[in-house]
């Protein structure tokens, strides 16, 4: 991760912003973009106010998060013309602001638009994200080349996949099948809670994005409580009961549990590829 982050920040904003808007346009017409708002997780450099500097009015004539870039800090008022600047300049500084939005471009395509490739846990959250809609919807796991569900049904059957590379999300290859539907505003009203809002437990505080401030002391289990109080808030404690449980069976199936977490191209060749036949002469 360390990595990435040196390799991140070796980057001008004009290298940044290329490559975000190559992935972005991968996703289908921007111009159509609906989601919440691009906010950056972290303290105001001017007011350190925490988590208040999102787009301002200005730049949320589309929610594309790459078109208007200027934001402001709810606390003090001040804008930045810029995020990705505003980020780099935090950087050199050694503070993070952390890019935050959910995507909803399609009724059939959901993701977390930033950050995408340092997510700590990010199969973790995957697997056990899958888990909820197996539980909810009676999905089953998809046995095709990538990480995915699939619904068996004579009249509505459909199959949906989760994002490869290193974003998280979901999506519906082939257009918008309408049986579908309510799987992906169930996936992000959970991505929504456990991304964007704020949470509380009894005396357990989560600030918003709190699976995506982790540092390096935090824990498997960590992301895990932050993965079922967001699947608590969404839909009950007793329906995260039947996620946690459908997440143990899946993750005692070793044939299933690679599966719903996302394959790499190296896990479909090692699970999948035939491996030459055997001669006995
Ligand atoms: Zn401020």
């Amino acid at each position: 991760m360390q990595k990435i982050k040196e390799a991140q920040e070796k980057k001008t904003p004009a290298q940044l912003r290329k490559e975000t808007m190559s992935l972005s346009i991968k996703e289908g017409s921007m111009a159509s973009v609906a989601g919440g708002l691009l906010r950056l997780l972290g303290n105001c450099p001017n007011c350190n106010a925490e988590d208040e500097i999102t787009k301002t009015p200005d730049s949320r004539k589309t929610n594309d998060p790459l078109y208007g870039l200027s934001v402001r800090c709810g606390g003090c008022g001040r804008v930045w013309e810029d995020w990705i600047k505003l980020i780099l300049s935090e950087r050199t500084e050694g503070k993070e602001l952390i890019p935050v939005q959910v995507i909803r471009p399609i009724p059939t395509h959901v993701y977390l638009a930033f950050p995408y490739d340092n997510i700590p846990y990010r199969k973790a959250i995957i697997s056990v994200l899958n888990s909820a809609l197996m539980a909810k919807f009676g999905l089953e796991v998809a046995f095709c080349c990538e990480g995915g569900l699939i619904k068996y049904s004579p009249r509505h059957g459909y199959e949906i996949r989760n994002f490869d590379e290193d974003k998280i999300g979901l999506w519906f290859e082939e257009g918008i099948e309408e049986a579908s539907v309510p799987v992906f505003d169930f996936y992000e009203k959970i991505m929504r809670q456990l991304f964007e809002e704020p949470m509380q437990f009894k005396d357990l505080k989560l600030r918003r994005g709190e699976i995506l401030r982790m540092g390096k002391e935090a824990t498997e289990t960590d992301a895990s409580i932050y993965l079922f109080c967001a699947i608590t808030k969404t839909a009950g404690k007793k329906f995260a009961e039947k996620v946690l449980l459908t997440k143990q069976k899946n993750d005692r199936n070793p044939f299933t549990a690679s599966h719903i977490s996302g394959l790499t191209q190296e896990d479909i060749k090692r699970f999948f590829i035939p491996r030459p036949p055997y001669h006995s002469d």
